[in-house]
C-alpha cells in the first residue's frame, strides 16, 4: 500500500462522527482524485444520545460554511453558555462552569487571583458573576454577539445543544451535495492484506464489496474496524471514571430553554437535563455497581420536570480510549476510539479534533509512520487532559452520603491531575498546557465550586493597590449584569431566527 495514492477513503457509520467526516473529508478532500464512500446500516442504527457541545463546534460549522441560523432551525437546536453544577460539591450547592472568561487580567495579573484576593479580604458573589456567559446563562437571556461588539457582549462565548440525530442528516445533506456515496449495508465480513494486516475492504451481507486505501471507522462502541479486525486494545478508566451505564429519556418542555445544561449529581452517578427547542434532553449516567437498571430508570423518571414523550433508553459502555485511535489504515473516529464521559460534553468535540488532525496528518500518498505516530500523540494527549478534567468533577466532594461518592472522594486519581490540584489548592495556579482544550476559567469554575479553594494567592497580585483593584472588580461585575439586562430572552431571540420554541 505504500506509495500508493489514496483514492478511495471509506467511513464505515453513519452516526454523528460518520457523518461529520464525511462532510470534512468531502470539503477538504475536494481534489478531483479522492472518493469518499460511506457505508450506514439503518438497521443497527445510531447510538440516539449526544445533545451537547462546547464552543469549537463553531468552528467546525464555519469551516464548511454552514449557516447558524439554518444549522439552528434544521437540529432543534438551542444555545448553551455553560453548565450549572447541582450537589457536586456536596447536597444542596451549585455553580455554574462558563464559557469564556471570568472577568478582565489587571496590570498582567490573571482576574482569579484578584478575586482570591479580594476573597481574603471581604465576603465576595461567586466567580460566576464575573463571566458574561454565566451572568446571561442565569437570566436566560441570549444574543450571539456580533463580530464589531464593543461591551462585554463580546465576552460571550457560547455552543449548542441539539438534536445530534438530526445534526447527522444535516450533514448527511451536506456531505452528499459534495459528492459522498451512501451505501446502506450490512457490513459481513472484512478483507485484510495477509502480509500485514491492512483493511482492503468491506463485504456487505448483500454481496457488495467496497475497497479502499483509508478506512475511517466510526462503527460506534463496537469499534467493527479498529478492535473487532484490528484488536488495537482498549485502555479501560472505570477505576478513576466508574459511570458505566445510562438511560436517557426526552420529556416534555415547560416554557422556554434555558440557554445551559444543568448536571445533577446522584446517589451513584449524575442527571443532564439539556433543553432543546421542542423538547428537553434528559439522561442519568450511572455505576452499575451501586445502582440497578430499574431503580436508575425510576430515578431518572421521578426527577423528570415534564412528562416523558418515549420510552427510556438503557445504554452501556467502559469508560476509556483505543490504544491507538489509527492503526494501520484505519482511524477510529467518535465511540469506536473512546468515550471519556458525557459530563463536559466534549465526546462530538473529540470527533472534531479527530478530523482536524486527520485532515492536517493525511498521508494523500503514502502512510507515513510518524504522521501516524503523531496522531496518536496528539489524540492521546487530548483523550487525557479530557479524562482528567472529568475526574475532578467526582473526586473534588465532600459528598459522603452513599457508597459511591466515598469511592470517588477517597480515589487516587492520576498524577496528572494529582499534580493540578495541588498547585491550585496552593496558590490558585492554573497552566494551561500544550493543546489543553480545558482553559483557566474551567480549572477555577470547577475547582472553586467543589471546594478546592487556595490557601494563598499568587504574590504578584499583591503588587496592585488593594482600592484600586476592589473597585475595578466591582466595575466589571455592574458592567456584566448592565450587558446582560440588555440582551433579548433565550425564547424570544429562536423565535427571532424562525426556530421552533
Ligand atoms: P454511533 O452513533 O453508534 O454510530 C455508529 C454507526 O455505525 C451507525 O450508523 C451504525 O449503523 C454503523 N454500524 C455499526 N456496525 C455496522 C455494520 N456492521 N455495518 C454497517 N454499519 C454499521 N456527545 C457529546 O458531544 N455531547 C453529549 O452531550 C453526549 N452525551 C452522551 C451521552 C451518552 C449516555 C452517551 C453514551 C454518549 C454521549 N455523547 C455525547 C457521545 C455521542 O453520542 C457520540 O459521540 C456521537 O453520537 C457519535 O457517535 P458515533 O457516530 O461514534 O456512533
Amino acid at each position: 500500500m505504500n506509495e500508493h495514492t489514496i483514492r478511495h477513503v471509506v467511513i464505515l457509520g453513519g452516526g454523528t462522527a460518520g457523518w461529520m467526516a464525511a462532510a470534512a473529508l468531502s470539503r477538504f478532500l475536494n481534489n478531483g482524485v479522492t472518493r469518499i464512500t460511506l457505508v450506514e446500516s439503518e438497521e443497527i442504527g445510531t447510538v440516539g444520545v449526544g445533545e451537547a457541545t462546547i464552543p469549537p463546534l463553531l468552528t467546525f460549522n464555519r469551516m464548511l460554511g454552514i449557516d447558524e441560523q439554518d444549522f439552528i432551525r434544521a437540529t432543534g437546536g438551542t444555545f448553551k453558555l455553560g453548565i450549572e453544577f447541582v450537589d457536586w460539591g456536596g447536597l444542596g450547592e451549585r455553580y455554574f462552569h462558563p464559557f469564556g472568561a471570568h472577568g478582565h487580567d489587571l496590570g498582567g495579573v490573571h482576574f482569579h487571583q484578584l478575586y482570591l484576593r479580594e476573597r481574603q479580604r471581604r465576603v465576595m458573589q461567586d466567580i460566576s458573576a464575573w463571566s458574561m456567559s454565566a451572568v446571561a446563562a442565569q437570566a436566560g437571556k441570549f444574543a450571539p454577539p456580533s463580530p464589531t461588539a464593543q461591551s462585554a457582549v463580546k465576552e460571550l462565548l457560547y455552543a449548542y445543544h441539539f438534536d445530534a440525530a438530526r445534526y447527522a442528516d444535516f450533514l448527511r445533506g451536506y456531505a452528499e451535495r459534495n459528492g459522498v456515496r451512501r451505501v446502506e449495508g450490512k457490513v459481513a465480513a472484512v478483507a485484510q492484506r495477509p502480509e500485514d494486516g491492512y483493511v482492503t475492504a468491506l463485504r456487505l451481507e448483500d454481496g457488495q464489496t467496497i475497497a479502499g486505501e483509508l478506512f475511517v471507522d466510526c462503527s460506534g462502541f463496537r469499534g467493527l474496524l479498529i478492535e473487532e479486525t484490528l484488536a488495537t486494545g482498549y485502555e479501560d478508566w472505570r477505576r478513576w471514571l466508574p459511570c458505566d451505564r445510562a438511560v436517557a429519556v426526552p420529556s416534555a418542555l415547560a416554557g422556554d430553554p434555558d440557554p445551559y445544561t444543568r448536571a445533577t449529581a446522584r446517589g451513584a452517578g449524575w442527571q443532564w437535563r439539556i433543553p432543546l427547542q421542542e423538547r428537553m434532553g434528559n439522561g442519568l449516567v450511572y455505576c452499575s455497581d451501586y445502582q440497578s437498571r430499574e431503580s436508575a430508570e425510576r430515578e431518572l423518571l421521578h426527577h423528570l420536570e415534564g412528562a416523558p414523550l418515549a420510552q427510556p433508553r438503557h445504554l452501556a459502555f467502559t469508560t476509556g480510549r483505543r490504544a491507538l485511535a489509527w492503526n494501520r489504515n484505519v482511524v477510529a473516529l467518535g465511540l469506536a476510539s473512546g468515550f471519556v464521559e458525557p459530563l463536559e460534553s466534549t465526546s462530538i468535540h473529540l470527533v472534531q479534533s479527530g478530523i482536524a488532525k486527520l485532515i492536517a496528518l493525511f498521508p494523500d500518498r503514502r502512510f507515513a509512520a510518524v504522521e501516524r505516530d503523531e496522531y496518536n500523540a496528539q489524540m492521546h494527549e487530548l483523550y487525557e487532559d479530557v479524562r482528567d478534567f472529568v475526574i475532578l468533577h467526582y473526586k473534588a466532594t465532600r459528598r459522603d452520603d452513599t457508597r459511591f461518592w466515598e469511592r470517588c472522594r477517597t480515589m487516587d486519581v492520576p498524577a496528572s491531575l494529582q499534580r493540578k490540584i495541588d498547585l491550585f489548592r496552593a496558590k490558585g495556579r492554573v497552566f494551561r498546557e500544550g493543546r489543553e482544550l480545558f482553559a483557566t476559567t474551567s480549572w477555577v469554575a470547577v475547582c472553586l465550586g467543589q471546594h478546592i479553594v487556595p490557601d494563598e494567592h499568587e504574590p504578584a497580585a499583591d503588587a496592585l493597590d488593594e482600592e484600586r483593584v476592589a473597585e475595578a472588580i466591582e466595575q466589571m461585575r455592574r458592567d456584566y449584569l448592565a450587558v446582560a439586562d440588555k440582551l433579548p430572552r433565550h425564547g424570544d431571540f429562536l423565535r427571532h431566527i424562525g426556530a421552533a420554541t
